[in-house]
């Protein structure tokens, strides 16, 4: 079976930045497992894949625009030291969770730490990055209508295994 919209896909993979060092990779743990057509991966990887039979093999090298989107310089921002929770001292290189006022998550990373303000960069830390993507399709079989309808994948679903091919 090949990869298209309404399939749950099973994949292998190890992304590289261009230095060459392993930013992610599915290698020591299970396959990730996706439903395809719903940017549920990023969308340069999801367009190669569609098409491709299990077993298929891809190395792919995904512009930032297909990959974590560009990078944004409004999003370094300058926030007042005391927007940060009483008695955390943020240093450079710590990672922070928020909520947007769309209430949509985000992650910042610290910049520069001093006595009243906190420089933090908003942007995805692989954001304006190329990246090396080397993916294998490990299974591919139809989603079922329930999966379809929540556009997720059900752990659990019962598939027929001649589905699985
Ligand atoms: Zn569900």
């Amino acid at each position: 079976m090949r990869v298209a919209k309404d399939r749950v896909v099973a994949i292998d993979y190890t992304i590289r930045d261009v230095s060459g060092e392993i930013v992610d990779t599915t290698s020591g743990r299970r396959p990730f497992v996706y439903l395809h057509g719903y940017e549920q991966i990023v969308p340069g990887v999801e367009a190669a894949l569609t098409g491709m039979p299990a077993g298929a093999a891809l190395d792919l090298s995904v512009g930032p625009r297909e990959a974590y989107g560009v990078r944004d310089p409004k999003a370094v921002l300058v926030l007042p030291r005391k927007a940060f929770p009483l008695g955390q001292e943020p240093e450079v290189g710590d990672l922070y969770r928020a909520n947007k006022a769309d209430g949509k998550p985000v992650v910042f990373t610290v910049l520069d730490v001093a006595p009243e303000t906190v420089v933090v960069d908003a942007n995805h830390p692989l954001a304006g990055q190329t990246l090396q993507v080397h993916v294998e399709i490990v299974s591919v079989r139809s989603a079922t209508a329930e999966e379809c309808r929540h556009e997720h994948v059900h752990a659990d679903a019962v598939v027929s295994t001649s589905q699985l091919a």
